[in-house]
């Protein structure tokens, strides 16, 4: 038996258990804590897993609860069609937040969310249509054909098939092409949007696509919410459980699908013994439960930050082994492969490229060009504009002038997506991997740009082909870099030097016509420099075309054909390797800055 066993067991579990003689006091707790996981696994993508913090979810299932309430019994519509409505409304709602605030940073999010969520409670509450404060009486319950989910213990199944279901659809979401973009995003672990832009992926696409699952989640939990009390009134849709929402996510752990049932589980169970409790001891009727919970997640937070579920699974991981580390299926047809110049061909072509930050010059009319297989340095000592001339060609800054043709395309004044897919791929200074995903998807994620599957396909399985052509096209990266072994590995947990090879690997996977390296052996250590020379000298016998940033003299001299090298933003010389060892400029730039 493996987890993956144990998960379908509890799936199956669930699914039966109120056709046996279960109390219903237990159906209905049950009930409850599915109607919060739905909600709460949108939370895990979108906060968890994304990064994005939203207080206002509880105002999303007050959308699909009264969408439904008002076709239902004002029009006398089928809830099937109340369904439908609510998840329109709801769509249409999420889509306009979220383009309005997602692109913008950090805290705006939040405070939009908490906003709207306050904005839809007072609405409702004072719409005459809406029944104001007292809400919505006598919804129907649901039917299916002649089958009416009017019981508990009925509208038990269609709450625990969907919270069931779409714990599946976001695991595999996870899982898969879009997943790997969505789990770089989180800058709250190191991650953020320019490694996937560089990638070829629109990080506001995705971001917008999380908000607008995890709305639609809460809206279904919402609808079912509704028919399960056949009424409807505003107070489970405010603010307050918007904050309880994102408290269950955060106790049962908030990047993980387990954590999200066990935060809507623990957060049920506790709040109805406390209630109890509480005020026999403390006397009164206060809302004591809340203060407890309080105390409780500055708890949670600084003893278990992620959550109870990870401190779990721990535990049964300990017992059960996991379902194994999938094959990487070698076999799977290559993913075809891109379109490459001529050796010798005209490939990047870079005219006085220039880029002022306020008065500091920092690339001054930088011109060079490169040809198909061709290995070029670029050199200066610290602070002459190598980096910041890197990210003008790959456009992860705007040219304050210049031109910059890559394959015959003028790409100045284009975003790193755009360049990625004219055939660039590159790496960072400072390493941007993926910690808590495994060599072998941080390295498929640079796939992205060969694969096709969105966000859809992913959720309900059918990328199941493709997904075994980007993982066999990673391990061929991986292999070609020497780091096979290291493939079911977590990229966190690999040293510096192995890491900036992963980082290769990944760029390697998306075949790119041209290769941007940014100081690949810095702060690497000896050996680890000369493993990445091996790898780099192999590359070249390949015929790859690179461009090379590096400080270290030594390290680019063995490598590359031609060599530019720079000197406070300004252009100092082109030449031969030979040719710039022996000139004395260089030697000056290089002993004048600080060697
Ligand atoms: P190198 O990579 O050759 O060490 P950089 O391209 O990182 O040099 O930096 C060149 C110069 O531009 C430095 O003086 C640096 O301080 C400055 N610089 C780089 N990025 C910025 C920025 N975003 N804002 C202001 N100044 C910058
Ligand atoms: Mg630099």
């Amino acid at each position: 038996m493996t987890r993956t066993h144990l998960s379908v067991a509890a799936a199956v579990l669930l699914l039966v258990l109120p056709f046996a003689p279960v109390p219903d006091f237990w159906i209905t707790q049950l009930n409850y804590i599915g109607l919060f996981s739905l909600v709460v696994l949108g939370l895990v993508l979108l906060t968890g897993v994304g990064g994005l913090t939203s207080f206002g979810q509880a105002a999303f299932a007050g959308i699909g609860a009264y969408a439904t309430a008002y076709l239902s019994t004002t029009l006398a519509l089928s809830p099937w069609l109340g369904l439908v409505a609510g998840l329109a409304i709801t769509l249409v709602l999420a889509l306009v937040i979220g383009l309005l605030t997602l692109r913008m940073s950090g805290h705006y999010l939040p405070l939009a969310t908490i906003c709207w969520c306050l904005a839809l409670f007072y609405l409702v509450g004072n719409l005459e249509a809406l029944g104001k404060y007292d809400g919505l009486l006598g919804l129907p319950p649901i039917t299916l054909g002649d089958f009416s989910f009017q019981s508990e213990r009925r509208i038990y199944l269609l709450i625990w098939l969907a919270a069931l279901l779409a714990a599946l659809a976001v695991t595999r979401l996870l899982d898969s092409r879009p997943g790997r973009i969505m789990r770089a995003l989180n800058t709250n672990r190191g991650g953020g949007a320019t490694m996937p832009e560089a990638m070829g992926a629109s990080t506001f696409r995705y971001k917008l696509v999380m908000f607008v699952i995890a709305a639609l989640l809460a809206s279904v939990s919402g609808w079912l919410y509704a028919h399960m009390q056949r009424s409807v009134n505003p107070s489970p849709f405010g603010i307050k459980f918007g904050i309880e929402y994102l408290f269950m996510a955060v106790l049962g752990g908030i990047g993980t699908v387990g954590g999200a049932f066990t935060g809507a589980a623990l957060v049920k169970l506790a709040e109805d013994q406390l209630k109890v409790v509480l005020p026999l001891i403390f006397g009164g009727s206060g809302n004591y439960e809340i203060i407890v919970f309080g105390v409780v997640l500055v708890l949670v937070l600084r003893f278990a930050p992620d959550g109870l579920w990870p401190l779990m699974s721990r535990v049964i991981a300990r017992w059960l082994p996991g379902a194994g580390r999938r094959a990487v299926d070698e076999t799977a047809p290559p993913l075809s492969a891109r379109s490459h110049p001529q050796r010798g061909a005209p490939l990047l072509d870079v005219r006085k490229i220039r880029k002022q930050f306020g008065g500091l010059v920092a690339v001054n009319d930088i011109s060079f060009a490169i040809r198909a297989g061709d290995i070029v340095g670029l050199i200066g000592p610290n602070g002459a504009g190598k980096s910041t001339t890197f990210n003008l060609v790959s456009g992860v800054l705007p040219l304050t002038s210049g031109e910059v043709e890559l394959l015959g395309q003028r790409v100045d004044g284009r975003g790193s997506r755009d360049i990625a897919r004219a055939g660039l791929s590159r790496t960072f200074q400072h390493v941007k991997l993926v910690p808590d995903m495994t060599v072998l998807d941080n390295v498929a994620l640079g796939t992205y740009l060969r694969t096709q599957s969105g966000t859809l396909r992913a959720m309900l399985g059918l990328n199941a082909a493709e997904e075994r052509q980007a993982r066999a096209e990673a391990m061929r990266q991986l292999r070609r870099i020497g780091l096979a072994d290291q493939a079911h590995e977590l990229a966190g947990n690999l040293a510096l030097g192995p890491q900036r090879l992963v980082e290769i690997a990944r760029a390697l996977a998306s075949d790119p016509s041209l290769l941007l390296l940014d100081e690949p052996a810095a702060g690497l250590r000896h050996k680890e420099k000369e493993a990445l020379a091996e790898v780099l000298k192999q590359l070249k016998a390949e015929g790859l075309s690179l461009l090379l940033v590096e400080h270290d003299m030594d390290f680019v001299m063995k490598l590359t054909d031609r060599i530019v090298v720079m000197e406070f933003g300004r252009w100092l010389m082109e030449g031969t390797p030979a040719e710039v060892q022996a000139s004395p400029a260089v030697r000056a730039a290089y002993l004048g800055a600080d060697e």
